[in-house]
C-alpha cells in the first residue's frame, strides 16, 4: 500500500493512506541511514498490525523535490501569507519569498490575511504591484472565516507550505482550513495530535489529495544558494527588457550603462519598490558570498 509521510517523530513515521493513518518504522536496512525518509515522501508500506495501525516502510518513491528548511519532499506550492496590518506587510519580504519559492519551482499564491482591517485598501495597492506579474492574490480573514473556501480550492491536489512573518495568521488560517473538514471524529482526532506542535514539520491533510504544512523555517532560508546573476531570473517583469540592455545577459541592472531595466524603472514600467527589493537582495547575496570565503 502507498501513502504519504505526514509526520516524523524520532524513529516513527506517520503515513497517511487511503485506509487511514499508520504508525510506521523504517525497514531495518534503512535504519542505518538516519533521516532516510522525510515528511512528504510517498512510501510503500507493509502492514504489520491492522488493528493497531502499525506498519513498516519498505521504500520511498522518487522525490519530485526536497525543501531543505523545513525538510519536506514533494512540495508543489507556496502560500505566502501576509497580514494587511499587525504586522504591516513588508514588501521586500514578499519579494524575498517570491524569489525563494521560484528557486524551488513552486506554484505561488500571495495571501493577504486580516482583510477585515483593510481600511486603506492596501489590497488594491498590492494587487496593482503583483497581479500583473502573474502572482495570484487571495484576500482572506482567517479569524473571521471570510474567503477561506476560495483558498481551500487553491490547495486542491497540492502539497502546500504556508510561509510568512510571525503574526500574519498562519496557524489561524490552517485551523480555519481544517475546521470546515471537521466532520468525522477520525479527522478531528488526527489533527488534534499535532495541532499546536509547530516544532517539527507536519503535513496536515485538507482532503484526500491535499496537504498543507506550516513552515516556520522557510522565512529564515537565506539566499546562499542563489547566484548574483541568477537573481534577476526571479524578477519576472525584468525579462521583457533585459535583452535590450547594452551588456545583454551579463547586465545585472545595477550600475551598467544603457540598462533597459533601469530605464523601465525610471519610466514607471517596473515598480521602483520591486527594483529596490532586487538591489537589496543582490547586496545580500554578495554579502553572504563574502562571508563564506
Ligand atoms: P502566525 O504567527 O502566523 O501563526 O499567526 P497567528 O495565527 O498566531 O495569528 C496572529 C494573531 O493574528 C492572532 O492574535 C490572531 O487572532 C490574529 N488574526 C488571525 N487572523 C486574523 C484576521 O483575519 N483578522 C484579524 N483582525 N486578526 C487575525
Ligand atoms: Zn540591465
Amino acid at each position: 500500500m502507498q501513502g504519504t509521510i505526514t509526520k516524523a517523530i524520532s524513529s516513527f513515521y506517520y503515513v497517511d493512506t487511503k485506509n487511514g493513518l499508520y504508525e510506521c518504522k523504517a525497514r531495518g536496512v534503512f535504519k542505518l541511514k538516519a533521516q532516510q525518509f522525510v515528511v512528504g515522501d510517498v512510501v510503500e508500506i507493509e502492514i504489520l498490525d491492522e488493528e493497531n495501525k502499525k506498519a513498516v516502510i519498505n521504500r520511498a518513491l522518487e522525490r519530485k523535490n526536497l525543501l531543505k528548511r523545513p525538510p519536506i519532499a514533494n512540495v508543489t506550492q507556496a502560500i505566502l501569507l501576509f497580514a494587511i496590518k499587525n504586522p504591516d506587510p513588508n514588501l521586500s519580504l514578499i519579494d524575498r519569498f517570491l524569489v525563494l519559492a521560484q528557486k524551488q519551482d513552486l506554484e505561488i499564491i500571495i495571501a493577504l490575511n486580516k482583510i477585515d482591517l483593510d481600511e486603506e485598501n492596501l489590497l488594491k495597492t498590492l494587487e496593482e504591484i503583483y497581479t500583473p506579474l502573474g502572482y495570484p492574490i487571495a484576500a482572506v480573514s482567517a479569524e473571521g472565516r471570510q474567503n477561506v473556501e476560495p483558498i481551500k480550492k487553491l490547495l486542491k491536489n497540492q502539497i502546500s507550505i504556508v510561509a510568512g512573518p510571525s503574526g500574519a495568521g498562519k496557524s489561524t488560517l490552517i485551523n480555519a482550513l481544517i475546521d470546515t473538514e471537521l466532520k468525522t471524529g477520525q479527522v478531528s482526532e488526527k489533527i488534534g495530535r499535532g495541532r499546536h506542535t509547530t516544532r517539527y514539520v507536519e503535513l496536515i491533510q485538507i482532503d484526500d489529495s491535499s496537504y498543507i504544512a506550516d513552515s516556520p523555517g522557510f522565512s529564515s532560508i537565506d539566499l546562499d544558494e542563489i547566484e548574483e546573476k541568477e537573481l534577476k531570473e526571479y524578477f519576472v517583469e525584468f525579462h521583457e527588457y533585459d535583452e535590450d540592455c547594452r551588456f545583454g545577459a551579463k547586465c545585472l541592472h545595477e550600475n551598467e550603462p544603457n540598462c533597459a531595466v533601469r530605464d523601465a524603472v525610471d519610466e514607471n514600467k517596473i515598480s521602483s519598490q520591486r527594483y529596490r527589493s532586487y538591489l537589496q537582495l543582490l547586496g545580500e547575496i554578495r554579502e553572504t558570498k563574502r562571508r563564506r570565503y
